[in-house]
C-alpha cells in the first residue's frame, strides 16, 4: 500500500478538488454574512500560509487564535496546521490570569483575534512577552484608530499582500497541529496536544453512522466554539464529507442561531445543554418550528431527559448523547440504540437514550474500583472511567510525562457505569462523588431529575457534611422567572424516581448558579458557598 501520510491538508485539498462549490457561510463579529466555498477557503488558506512565513513562523511554532466560528477561523485551522505550524485556540471565557498563563505556556508566537476580543488582547498583551505578532481578524475599514497592541497587524491585508500558490509539505502523520488547554476547573489549564494522525483518525471516526452519521447532503451549523477542542472535530469532518458549513460567530442567542438555522437549510448541529434549552424556550415562545434540522449532538455535559423528549416530541429533532473531553479529541461515546432495545417502549428507549452511550471505534473504556480492578458492565457497579486510543492524550503538553496507568490507560477522572450492552453512563466527576453512608450517589442523576421539574430552571447537586451519613447531597436550585415552589414539593417529585436514601436532604434557591468557562456547574465554587452548611 502507499504510505500516504495522515495529513490536515489533505481534508482542505479533498474538499477543495471534489466539493469546490460548497457553500461555507459565516456570521461575522463586523456584522453580516460572508459566503465563500471550499474553492475559496482552500485559496485564502494558501495565501495565509504565505503570510505567516513572512511572519517567520516555522514547523512546531505554535500561533494562538481568540476567535469565535468564522470562515477567518477556519482559514487559520489549515494554514497554521497545514504548514507544520500548530495552531493553538484560546477559550476567551477563561480568566484573564488563565489566558496569560496559558499563552506563556505555549509560547505562542503570533496571536490572531476577532474584532470583540481586542480590549481583551490589549490587556493581554504587556504579560505575554513570547507574542511578537499580534493580527486583528478584519478589514482596513474595522481597524481601530488607536490600540496599545505595538504594530497592530490587519488580517485581511496580511492575506491581501501574498498569492494564493502554496505546496503543503509533505511530513510524518505523528506531527504536532494543534493545542487546547482543559479550563482547569481545579488547578492551572493543562495543554492537549493533537497530531495530524489523532486529528484524521479522530475525524473519520466522528463521520460513522453511530457517531455522527453526517454525508455530503448535510448542512453543519458547529454551535461549540472553534475555540475549544476544534469544535467536536466538526472543521476537519465537514471538509472530509463535503458538508455545507455554517459558522454562526459570536451569535450565539437563541433568535439569532434559528435563523441561521431556518435560511441557510441547517440539517444538524452540535452544542452544550445550555443552549439547547435557550433556543427551546425562544421556539416555545414564539410558537416556532424547524423546517430542516433533523439531528443534533448534545455533549460536554449531561443532557437531561426533558431536553431529549422535547426536542424529539415537540420539534422532531432526535438528539444523540455524546460525551467527551478535550483529552480524548474529544468524541469518546454516542448513545444510538442497537437493533434489540428498538423493540422497547418510547420511555426504555428514551431512559437509554440519557446514557452518555457507546464507544467509538478507535476508544476502548474500562470502569475500575479504588484498587484498579475492573468492574463488571452490568450498569449498576460504578467505577473511574479508564479509555485509550490513538485519538487520546498520553501526557500533557510540557509536563513529565507519567500521566497513565501503568498498563496504559487514560484515567478521566469521571466516574460510570458500563451496562451488558455496552453503554456507558457518567455518574460524576471523581470529585463530585457524594458517599451517603458509605454509598455513592450520583450527584447528575438528581440533577437531571430536578430540571424536569417544570418550575426548575437550572438545577446542582453537592455533598455537605453530615453528622450521621457523613456526607448527604444537598439541591440548589434555581426557579424559572415567575415561578413559585416549595422545598417539600421539589423532594416530593423525587418519589419513586430514586432509592429513598438518594432524595436530597435540602433545597436552597439561588438566583444563579456559577459556571466555569465553558458553561460547566462549577461545583468547586458552590461547595465554598455552601462550606459550614447546617442542615
Ligand atoms: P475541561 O476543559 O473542563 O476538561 P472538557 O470539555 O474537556 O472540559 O470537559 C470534559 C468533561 O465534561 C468530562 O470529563 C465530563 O466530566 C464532562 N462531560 C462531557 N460530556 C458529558 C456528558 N455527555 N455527560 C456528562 N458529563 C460530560
Amino acid at each position: 500500500m502507499m504510505n500516504t501520510p495522515l495529513r490536515i491538508a489533505g481534508l482542505l485539498e479533498h474538499a477543495e478538488k471534489w466539493h469546490a462549490d460548497t457553500e461555507i457561510v459565516s456570521r461575522l463579529a463586523e456584522g453580516g454574512l460572508h459566503r465563500t466555498t471550499y474553492a475559496g477557503l482552500g485559496r485564502r488558506s494558501r495565501q495565509l500560509a504565505n503570510a505567516l512565513q513572512r511572519l517567520g513562523i516555522s514547523s512546531g511554532n505554535r500561533v494562538g487564535t481568540l476567535a469565535w466560528n468564522t470562515h477567518r477561523h477556519l482559514e487559520l485551522y489549515y494554514a497554521v496546521s497545514g504548514s507544520a505550524a500548530v495552531c493553538h485556540t484560546i477559550n476567551p471565557r477563561l480568566f484573564a490570569e488563565q489566558l496569560v498563563y496559558i499563552i506563556n505556556h505555549a509560547e505562542d508566537r503570533v496571536l490572531f483575534f476577532d474584532l470583540t476580543f481586542l480590549p481583551l488582547v490589549e490587556k493581554l498583551a504587556p504579560s505575554c512577552p513570547t507574542v511578537e505578532t499580534w493580527v486583528l481578524m478584519t478589514d482596513r475599514a474595522h481597524m481601530p484608530e488607536a490600540t496599545t497592541l505595538p504594530d497592530l497587524r490587519c488580517y485581511e491585508d496580511l492575506l491581501a499582500a501574498e498569492n494564493n500558490e502554496f505546496e503543503w509539505p509533505l511530513f510524518d502523520e505523528n506531527t504536532a497541529s494543534s493545542l487546547c488547554y482543559t479550563s482547569g476547573t481545579t488547578d492551572q489549564p493543562k495543554g492537549v496536544l493533537y497530531s495530524h494522525r489523532s486529528t484524521l483518525l479522530h475525524s473519520f471516526a466522528a463521520g460513522l453512522p453511530d457517531c455522527f452519521n453526517c454525508s455530503a447532503r448535510d448542512v453543519i451549523l458547529p454551535v461549540v466554539p472553534m475555540f475549544h477542542v476544534n469544535a467536536w472535530g466538526i472543521p476537519y469532518l465537514a471538509p472530509m464529507l463535503g458538508c455545507k458549513l455554517v459558522l454562526p460567530g459570536p451569535g450565539l442567542d437563541a433568535a439569532s442561531l434559528y435563523e441561521l438555522f431556518e435560511t441557510e437549510g441547517v440539517t444538524f448541529t452540535a452544542g452544550v445543554p445550555t443552549i439547547w434549552f435557550g433556543l427551546l424556550t425562544f421556539m416555545r415562545e414564539k410558537q416556532l418550528r424547524f423546517s430542516t434540522l433533523r439531528q443534533m449532538i448534545v455533549g460536554g455535559a449531561s443532557c437531561p431527559p426533558a431536553l431529549l423528549r422535547a426536542f424529539d416530541e415537540e420539534l422532531g429533532v432526535t438528539i444523540r448523547h455524546a460525551w467527551g473531553m478535550t483529552e480524548t479529541s474529544p468524541l469518546g461515546t454516542v448513545c444510538t440504540l442497537k437493533p434489540q432495545q428498538l423493540r422497547l417502549s418510547p420511555d426504555e428507549q428514551f431512559a437509554i437514550q440519557t446514557k452518555q452511550g457507546r464507544v467509538i471505534f478507535g476508544v476502548d473504556m474500562q470502569i475500575v474500583n479504588d484498587e484498579g480492578r475492573a468492574l463488571p458492565h452490568d450498569g449498576v457497579a460504578f467505577g473511574d472511567l479508564l479509555v485509550r486510543g490513538p485519538f487520546i492524550v498520553a501526557d500533557y503538553f510540557g509536563t513529565e510525562p507519567g500521566q497513565l496507568t501503568p498498563d496504559g490507560w487514560f484515567r478521566t477522572g469521571d466516574v460510570a457505569t458500563i451496562d451488558a450492552a455496552g453503554f456507558m453512563q457518567i455518574t460524576d466527576r471523581s470529585k463530585d462523588v457524594i458517599k451517603s453512608g458509605g454509598e455513592w450517589i450520583s450527584s447528575i442523576e438528581l440533577e437531571n431529575l430536578a430540571v424536569g421539574h417544570p418550575s426548575v430552571a437550572e438545577a446542582a447537586v453537592i455533598g455537605v457534611p453530615h453528622p450521621k451519613w457523613s456526607e448527604r447531597p444537598l439541591l440548589v436550585v434555581v426557579r424559572k422567572p415567575g415561578q413559585e415552589i416549595s422545598q417539600e414539593e421539589l423532594l416530593a417529585y423525587y418519589d419513586g424516581k430514586v432509592a429513598r436514601w438518594w432524595v436530597p436532604e435540602a433545597v436552597e434557591f439561588v438566583n444563579q448558579l456559577p459556571h466555569t468557562a465553558t458553561g460547566k456547574l462549577l461545583k468547586t465554587q458552590l461547595r465554598k458557598d455552601f462550606d459550614g452548611y447546617q442542615w
